[in-house]
């Protein structure tokens, strides 16, 4: 019955995803923060086995549900009333309900956008399981970005499975043929693999990390392999522009390296919403 009014009701639609997104937004932010603190600590242990070392003390359980989120600041425990995205927020005015410190507006931020990208890939792709997965998609999208960021760094955690999900979700041929994203997923982990070693060979430098690779790859698995120039040239675009303003105007080190992942991330959606829309511009200017 719920699952009828759904499909027959857009704006019920909708706004349930808007919803979902604001919920997720929330896990997002709570992944985004410990998803690499786990990454650290199981690093550790495994170096600890390694060497033959005696593992450290243990810190108790950390993973995505526990323990409990807390104020970073007084360890006052985030009550549930206190954890609805946005609203909570604003509830709160954006201060902790014991120690009044400040919470980064970087949360409800995060939730906002999260819910607003839903809305706009179930607006575009409607009721159905596409919506379904190109959630599922975004969201990964969303992590990777923002870890990207803080971090240099986009987890194997989460561009594995997105590569492995591409390929099984095209082998019933849902966004592109089982081939296509055969290839995509190859020719997305090699040509980022050469432009790496070609920089390296040439200045020495790393340019990029693997991770990148990794999601170029998963990219072309959800996608195919046609998409892939119109992803690279557009993240390219989109990477230098930012890098030439940050190095412009907030001074920053040219020589620092700036997270190619954020970029790849938000070509890949673009091209996954308008990619035949933008292809078939392009052509039309080539005409001329
Ligand atoms: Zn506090």
């Amino acid at each position: 019955m719920p699952l009828e009014l759904l499909a027959q009701n857009t704006t019920f639609f909708l706004g349930c995803v808007f919803i979902l997104g604001l919920m997720v937004g929330s896990f997002l932010n709570v992944v985004v923060w410990r998803l690499p603190i786990m990454m650290d600590r199981q690093c550790k242990t495994e170096c600890r086995e390694i060497l033959e070392l005696p593992p450290e003390a243990e810190d108790g359980t950390y993973n995505l549900i526990l323990p409990a989120s807390t104020c970073p600041h007084c360890e006052h425990k985030i009550r549930p009333w206190e954890n609805i995205p946005v609203i909570s927020y604003l509830f709160l005015r954006g201060r902790c309900s014991q120690c009044k410190k400040g919470i980064s507006p970087r949360y409800p931020i995060v939730e906002l956008a999260t819910a607003l990208i839903s809305l706009l890939v179930a607006s575009h792709f409607g009721y159905g399981l596409q919506t379904l997965l190109v959630l599922g998609l975004s969201w990964c999208l969303i992590a990777l970005t923002l870890i990207d960021f803080d971090h240099q760094l986009l987890p194997d955690d989460i561009t594995l499975p997105l590569i492995w999900a591409g390929l099984i979700i095209n082998s019933f041929g849902i966004f592109t043929s089982l081939e296509s994203a055969l290839w995509g997923a190859v020719a997305g982990y090699l040509s980022l693999w050469s432009v790496y070693w070609l920089f390296k060979w040439a200045t020495k430098k790393e340019g990029m990390g693997y991770g990148d690779f990794k999601l170029l790859a998963a990219l072309g698995a959800w996608m195919g392999w046609q998409v892939l120039p119109m992803v690279i040239l557009m993240s390219s675009f989109v990477g230098a522009f930012i890098g030439i303003m940050l190095v412009l105007f907030k001074g920053r080190d040219h020589n620092l390296p700036i997270p190619f992942g954020p970029y790849l991330a938000a070509a890949g959606f673009i091209v996954l919403l308008w990619g035949d829309k933008l292809a078939a511009q392009y052509l039309r200017l080539m005409a001329f």
